[in-house]
């Protein structure tokens, strides 16, 4: 089955008992057992096991083209967790332009139980093989990154990692291109990580976060933390999810098309001195971008000739833009890094540009919302 075709129907079947063709949500804490040690179709305690998120788990799977899932109460859930996979001593190298969130806990919390971290420009494989250590078990590599969108490599990544002796594991943080653009299992990688938050959910109304893999000792383990540390997905969450990513390769067709306007609007404008755009031919990736992604995405990035006093000028002057942090959303939003959402990395080597605006283009008419824009930037 094609992408579209498992986006609506993989993990789900309409009901048995009662032919509800969609999953219904799941809210019971536990299950009735047949007998003692006999738990119906496996299904004993939510924390452990729930019909409406094992079908968003398995749905997951079949987009990346990975043989299971696990979903958590966020993305940074899920990130933490794929952390516990190490032991005090080891090493991670991770992009040097990752999640604030991410730079956060590695940086801040993560350090304090003797992990050691590197952060690394990953686009130039040369820079990783650097930072790798005898003690490197996990290399994190997030493509198209957030708010440069700075594009790696990840079959180069791949290659590289597991020439090395210890054979580091690759996950990538998947959350801006969606399996749809992007499938790293695919190209080697051996873990994705989501915020399923963006745009596998869509509607700016659910928090949730994702491992997909297809090594079945990896599944274990993770599924074994999964239930130990317990931060998993609620079914409601799971239920608007799902919901969410029947419609996902429409929206972000749509969520690019919309985009690449946007971007020749930008280009050709006299206040704006640069806008970043994977698949815009000024991009210093773009061959890399085009080889690994379906198309764009919905993330742009520009700055204005004005600094920071015109970034925030104009994210507080959009009408349509909503001035919020978050992206991937139905609805277009607009933010500045620096001040916002990459706060935390002030004074870091993850700094990032006070005069950059990040948009996350929605898929609203784009005759508005350039209009929108053209008002706002004056
Ligand atoms: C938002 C985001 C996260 C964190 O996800 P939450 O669901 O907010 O916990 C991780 N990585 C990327 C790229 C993100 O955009």
């Amino acid at each position: 089955m094609q992408f579209e075709t498992l986006a609506i129907h993989a993990g789900q079947e309409p009901d048995p008992n009662n032919g509800a063709v969609m999953t219904p949500v799941y809210m019971t804490s536990t299950y009735k057992q047949d007998g003692i040690g006999k738990p119906r179709q496996g299904y004993e305690y939510s924390r452990t096991h729930n019909p409406t998120r094992k079908a968003l788990q398995d749905c997951l799977a079949a987009l990346e083209n990975g043989t299971w899932g696990l979903c958590f109460g966020s993305g940074m859930a899920a990130t933490d967790t794929v952390l516990r996979l190490l032991s005090s001593g080891e090493h991670v190298v991770a992009g040097n332009d990752v999640y604030g969130g991410t730079f956060r806990l590695f940086d801040k919390i993560l350090r304090r139980f003797n992990l050691d971290f590197a952060f690394a420009d990953t686009t130039d494989v040369e820079n990783l093989a650097d930072a790798l250590t005898p003690a490197t078990r996990i290399v994190w590599l997030e493509t198209p990154t957030n708010p440069l969108l700075a594009v790696s490599d990840i079959r180069a990544v791949v290659a590289m990692a597991k020439s090395h002796a210890n054979k580091p594991l690759v996950v990538v943080d998947n959350t801006f291109a969606t399996p749809y653009l992007q499938r790293p299992l695919d190209l080697g990688a051996d873990l994705v990580i989501h915020s399923m938050t963006k745009y596998l959910g869509g509607h700016s109304d659910a928090i949730g976060g994702a491992i997909i893999g297809n090594d079945p000792e990896l599944g274990q383990q993770l599924a074994y933390l999964q239930n130990a540390i317990g931060a998993v997905l609620s079914p409601m969450d799971s239920f608007l999810i799902l919901r969410g990513i029947k419609t996902l390769p429409i929206r972000m067709d749509r969520h690019a098309e919309n985009a690449e306007k946007i971007v020749n609007f930008l280009v050709a404008h006299k206040q704006v001195a640069r806008v970043i755009y994977p698949f815009h031919e000024s991009h210093p990736n773009v061959q890399i971008a085009k080889r690994q992604m379906r198309n764009g995405g919905g993330m742009i990035s520009f700055i204005l000739k004005g600094g920071a006093d015109a970034a925030i000028r104009t994210a507080e002057a959009t009408k349509i833009f909503t001035l919020a942090e978050s992206l991937g959303g139905v609805e277009s939003l607009i933010e500045v890094p620096a001040a916002m959402t990459h706060l935390s990395t002030k004074g870091s080597p993850l700094e990032v540009d006070a005069g950059l605006v990040r948009l996350s283009v929605g898929i609203e008419n784009v005759d508005d919302l350039i209009a929108d824009l053209e008002r706002a930037i004056g």
